[in-house]
């Protein structure tokens, strides 16, 4: 099965990618991960990549397709993965749709107040990357590992990323749900409520 996880940032797309990568033994493909572990080995992408997503700005393109492009080269036919943060275009969709089939877009519906909400206490694991709470936890729950907050969850950032999804990404919704891929879903409340309804929507597809 290959999927396409949609949503604006702090919708949970990370978090239930965890819980289908258990359940359904998916490969998890998450483009602002790789960003983020290329600015870490401080690789040219990685630095040039820096400069759109502190400003909560989208990376160009032509950056993006070529970086997922190789990802995917990596994948035998009847190998199964998700795509997290990807796509975020109408160029990066036809993209994909020349490079391989899709199964089904979910998309995590969770409006615009309780994302700033999310984000602003969002905290993630240095050593497993678990995302947690950082009100609820000063370690992590998971491991024991440090917490660290993304640079890019300031409030200010957060809202350019919201700006920047609804301007440039949220259209996709129609862009798949012409191609009769979109499985929308509620992605309030808990993780766990979330994922169960994933997975009935995913049984009734
Ligand atoms: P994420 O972890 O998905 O929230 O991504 C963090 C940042 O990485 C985004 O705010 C963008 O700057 C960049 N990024 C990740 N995926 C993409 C993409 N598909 N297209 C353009 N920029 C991306």
């Amino acid at each position: 099965m290959r999927l396409v996880l949609l949503g604006a940032p702090g919708a949970g797309k990370g978090t239930q990618a965890v819980f289908l990568k258990e359940r359904h033994n998916l490969a998890h493909i998450s483009t602002g991960d790789i960003f983020r572990q290329n600015l870490k080995d401080k690789t040219p992408l990685g630095l040039e990549a820096k400069k759109y997503m502190d400003e909560g700005k989208l990376v160009p393109d032509e950056i993006v397709m070529k970086m997922v492009g190789e990802k995917l080269a990596g994948f035998k036919p009847d190998e199964g993965f998700m795509l997290d943060g990807f796509p975020r275009t109408v160029a990066q969709a036809e993209f994909l749709e020349g490079q391989t089939k899709i199964d089904g877009v979910i998309l995590f519906d969770v409006p615009d107040d309780a994302i700033v909400k999310r984000l602003s206490s969002r905290a993630v694991c240095k050593e497993c990357g678990n995302v947690t709470n950082i009100h609820e936890h000063d370690k992590c729950p998971s491991c024991g590992g440090e917490l660290y907050r993304r640079d890019d969850d300031k409030e200010e950032t957060i809202r350019q990323r919201l700006k920047v999804y609804h301007e440039q990404t949220e259209e996709l919704a129609d862009f798949y749900r012409a191609r009769n891929l979109l499985l929308e879903i509620d992605a309030t409340g808990m993780p766990e409520e979330v994922f169960s309804r994933v997975v009935e929507t995913l049984k009734n597809d």
